[in-house]
């Protein structure tokens, strides 16, 4: 089994297939705990505060010192945002 790169969550044929939209949404939880959108346009990370713009979007995020949300998560958290919502159907799914 492989997993993941950004949510850990197993890939292999015992995954448990959920709707394409309740993905995007469990995703979206795990990103808002860690970071935030600033009124400016960047991507903040709600523990230190730091910010990123999308142009730096392909580099590591930058957190002020001491900052204790460097673990595991994604430290790209454009590039989640963007893959995540590639995941949303391109229509409503009836
Ligand atoms: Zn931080």
């Amino acid at each position: 089994m492989r997993e993941d790169a950004y949510e850990n969550r197993p890939i292999d044929d015992d995954e448990i297939s959920i709707p394409a939209v309740a993905w995007v949404t469990l995703a979206m939880e795990g990103w808002a705990a860690r970071w935030m959108m600033l009124g400016d346009g960047r991507v903040g990370c709600v523990a230190c505060g730091a910010g990123q713009c999308a142009g730096d979007a392909w580099a590591p995020f930058e957190h002020i010192e001491g900052c204790n949300n460097t673990g595991d998560f994604v430290q790209q958290p454009w590039l989640f945002l963007r893959e995540n919502l590639c995941r949303l159907p391109p229509e409503p799914v009836r």
